[in-house]
């Protein structure tokens, strides 16, 4: 591998040496003459990328500064860098073109201002945080022996102002990663300057498996070892989770999703964390106790949970409220329309959280408890409750032919990030008729969850003492419409 590397540098050299000579002459020559492709041109950073595990695991990397800018670069760049999330690298080496070298050190905040002159910054990147080579730290490092995870946003060194011109050749090597995006033929990563902004999760050594929903794969690396699951069975449950994400959207929204499962030791819950990171695909990390069974997924809610993400947009500015509503409304009916649950279990978990909710939020009104960074019981179930009546008030709207779920199927078309603004004017297409905004505007000013007992009281869904009861009403038929109405007998 070490040797094809080298062979590309040579060839850059050459055409990067082209590239000169062809300014030197008219500007319209250039254009004609068939250059290099993108990648060959001099004006792109470099990130090589070394896995190690000697003493200790770590990342060795090395950052080959551009040798020519296009005009929009800022004039800072390329000399300053910033650690994203700042901590682990004590000290960086500057390596001038001449082969002078020159140690330097992060400064308060991750910056890292490079020496004029400098052509290679190089660093070591711990991936442990104890000296026994142990770690658990979900963007840090976290892993055992040869297997683990970390966000790339940890330990890559990007500059301080990335613009979306920069272009980024990535190599890993030492250990097989599996990183949000794919490399070429040569086995190099193509990458812009957003990438290393959104540079999702990462994983070195562990194994592999597989999961295929439709025409999708999800990429799988499971890093670490577990007590009774084979990854035959892991590689299961991420399907399952996937083929739930299709009662929701028409297709899998991505060719191509990387999930990276991390054991938890001493824990058999079967998913005990997820996240999702906004990499171009999203990225996924799902933490699995050690001790968990293949039995035990039956119930799990957290893969799907991840999973439906990726069926909305990226919300900018970032908008918690409604994205976890979305996948926390749906996760509910997905598992009922899937068959993994009833419509009255359905129902009964959506009333459990719209409970707990309650609970978080007291007597506050919704503008306020969304704003409540970390209350994330609140937040999450008021944004389910409002994505529920969203839903239900587009298919009132519609007679039933517009659904919450056409909303993201209309956005999917608009792109990968939407504003609240594009996500009420898409469900406003949907229903024909002005309704986000009017719908947002009754909610936040009212107590959190004011408006679910008359919406429950309308679908036919009764809390009872002894649970949820479901029942005919004015709109139990767009409920049954809603969870696929499977009664215990379906599901048996
Ligand atoms: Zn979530």
């Amino acid at each position: 591998m070490t040797d094809r590397v080298s062979g590309v540098d040579a060839m850059k050299t050459l055409v990067a040496r082209a590239g000169l000579l062809c300014l030197a002459l008219t500007l319209g020559a250039c254009a004609s003459v068939p250059l290099a492709a993108p990648w060959e041109d001099a004006d792109h950073l470099r990130y090589n990328i070394l896995y190690t595990n000697d003493p200790a695991p770590g990342l060795n990397v090395e950052v080959f500064l551009p040798s020519s800018l296009p005009r929009s670069v800022p004039r800072s760049y390329p000399l300053d860098f910033l650690f994203r999330q700042p901590g682990r690298v004590g000290s960086l080496v500057a390596t001038a073109q001449d082969g002078t070298r020159f140690e330097f050190f992060p400064r308060e905040g991750g910056v890292v201002q490079a020496p004029r002159g400098t052509s290679v910054i190089r660093y070591h990147y711990p991936l442990a945080s104890a000296p026994g080579g142990s770690g658990r730290h979900l963007f840090g490092g976290m892993g055992e022996g040869d297997a683990w995870h970390v966000a790339g946003k940890a330990y890559l060194l990007t500059p301080r102002h990335v613009t979306p011109e920069m272009r980024v050749d990535l190599t890993v090597s030492g250990a097989d990663a599996l990183l949000p995006w794919q490399p070429d033929a040569s086995g190099v990563y193509r990458l812009s300057g957003a990438d290393l902004i959104d540079a999702g999760f990462h994983a070195f050594g562990g194994r592999r498996c597989e999961a295929r929903v439709g025409a999708s794969v999800l990429e799988v690396a499971v890093l670490g070892r577990f007590t009774h699951l084979t990854d035959a069975e892991l590689c299961a449950w991420l399907e399952q989770a996937g083929r739930e994400v299709v009662t929701v959207r028409k297709a899998f929204p991505f060719p191509r999703v990387t999930v990276r499962v991390v054991p938890v030791p001493g824990k058999a819950t079967p998913g005990d964390f997820g996240m999702t990171l906004w990499s171009a695909p999203p990225s996924i990390s799902i933490l699995v106790g050690q001790d968990a069974t293949a039995a035990s997924f039956a119930k799990d809610w957290v893969a799907v949970h991840e999973l439906l993400h990726l069926t909305h947009p990226t919300l900018m500015p970032r908008e918690a409220w409604l994205t976890e509503g979305l996948a926390t409304y749906y996760t509910e009916l997905a598992r009922a329309r899937s068959g993994r649950q009833t419509s009255q279990q359905a129902w009964q978990e959506l009333a459990n959280g719209f409970a707990r909710g309650q609970a978080a939020a007291r007597s506050r009104p919704m503008k306020a408890v969304i704003a409540e960074e970390g209350n994330f019981m609140g937040i999450y179930w008021t944004g389910a409750l409002f994505a529920l009546h969203l839903d239900v008030e587009l298919r009132r709207a519609t007679q039933g032919r517009g659904r919450l779920e056409d909303v993201l199927e209309l956005l999917a078309t608009r792109g990968p990030t939407a504003t609240l603004e594009s996500f009420g004017a898409a469900v406003d297409t949907v229903a024909g008729q002005p309704l986000f905004d009017a719908l947002l505007a009754r909610h936040l000013p009212k107590p959190a969850f004011a408006e679910l007992p008359p919406l429950l009281e309308a679908l036919g869904v009764r809390i009872d003492p002894g649970g949820v009861k479901l029942h005919a009403a004015p709109d139990s038929g767009l409920r049954e419409a809603m969870d696929g109405g499977r009664t215990p007998d379906d599901a048996g």
